[in-house]
């Protein structure tokens, strides 16, 4: 880490601070372990901090510690939206943690670009938006996560990383690197979860806690989206899924049910580019995973005003479900899948 910044942000953190710490829309483990891992850190510290979320997330992450803590923006929006406004405005110092583009916080947009506090930025996206006045941005870490863990460590407080903050960083890498087997799984983030796993922590328990804690209804619509909604398109080496309201009403889908389903395509055999699709409340969600040299972060940012990282990311479509199906197949006709 720039060690001109880290002697900035310790000057910064040398007296108690009002902090807000936010993240993107649909926080995952790692923009939600950031975050906590975060909290606790800061809170350790002696500063007043608060974690604020777009939205709400998985029901697999609430036993991270500080979870009970969050503020969901948009959960009983009245009460939530004074609340937030009031963090924001009085922050001195604003966490920005997993995202780096103004999009991604959705409707948290205008009250953090309004903020007047310092933004710090710690994310591994591609292609930011500088909008922080610090930024601990680097795509080649794994996870968010990881630069949190180096930014604490950076800070001289490696000693500060208790059992739960070790749990919540060590979900973050977890579920990014796919459970320590996509590319992105470093020798770098294999020694960072040796010194984690040397706190204490129990790594058994986390993979259990996200794993193995399915629900019946979840179990069930994973099984109903293989056996009925996987399309594949062989000479696209492309296979989806496109799952409507509807069918995820059936299932009594909750925050978190469609996760990992898109990796399911991926996994067939000459297979190299996946999507998923999903008809939300607001809008079409998208998720694509790639492997080898085909950016899907490029497909998302050119076609569905979104991105990522090369080999996962994600996207929105404003059409209805089936005109965004039939705009991802027509796309794919002149797209090139190696
Ligand atoms: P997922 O498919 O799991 O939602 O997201 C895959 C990756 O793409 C994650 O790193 C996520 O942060 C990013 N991503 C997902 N949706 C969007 C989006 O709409 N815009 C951008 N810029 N990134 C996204
Ligand atoms: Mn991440």
């Amino acid at each position: 880490m720039n060690k001109e910044l880290i002697k900035d942000i310790k000057e910064l953190l040398s007296v108690p601070r009002k902090i807000v710490i936010t993240t993107h829309y649909k926080p995952d483990a790692d923009a939600l372990g950031s975050s906590l891992a975060m909290y606790s850190y800061l809170i350790k510290k002696g500063h007043d901090v608060i974690v604020i979320t777009p939205s709400d997330y998985p029901w697999f992450l609430s036993w991270m510690v500080g979870n009970d803590k969050v503020l969901i923006y948009d959960a009983e929006k009245e009460r939530s939206l004074n609340n937030t406004i009031k963090a924001f405005n009085n922050a001195e110092i604003i966490f920005c943690l997993d995202f780096s583009v103004m999009e991604r916080v959705q409707d948290l947009r205008g009250i953090l670009e309004k903020a007047p506090g310092i933004k710090i930025l710690i994310d591994h996206h591609l292609e930011p938006q500088h909008f922080a006045k610090y930024e601990m941005w680097d795509t080649t870490a794994a996870a968010t996560a990881e630069l949190v863990y180096d930014f604490i460590t950076a800070m001289g407080d490696e000693d500060k990383i208790d059992i739960p903050i070790a749990e919540c960083i060590y979900a973050g890498i977890m579920t990014d690197t796919g459970s320590f087997r996509f590319p992105n799984t470093t020798a770098k983030v294999h020694l960072i979860i040796a010194a984690l796993i040397a706190k204490g922590i129990n790594n058994f328990k986390i993979h259990s806690l996200v794993y193995d804690n399915n629900s019946e209804d979840r179990l069930r619509f994973i099984g109903y989206s293989l056996s009925e909604k996987l399309r594949i398109l062989k000479d696209k080496k492309t296979a989806y899924f496109c799952i409507t309201a509807e069918e995820l009403k059936k299932f009594k889908s909750k925050t978190g049910d469609t996760e990992g389903l898109v990796n399911y395509a991926l996994s067939i055999e000459g297979i190299n580019f996946a999507a998923l699709l999903i008809e939300r409340p607001d809008a079409i969600k998208l998720s694509f995973r790639s492997r080898g040299e085909f950016s899907v972060n490029e497909f998302a940012r050119k076609y569905f005003e979104g991105g990522g990282h090369r080999n996962a990311a994600g996207g929105t479509s404003n059409l209805t479900i089936t005109e965004t199906e039939n705009k991802f197949i027509d796309i794919l006709k002149h797209t090139n899948i190696a």
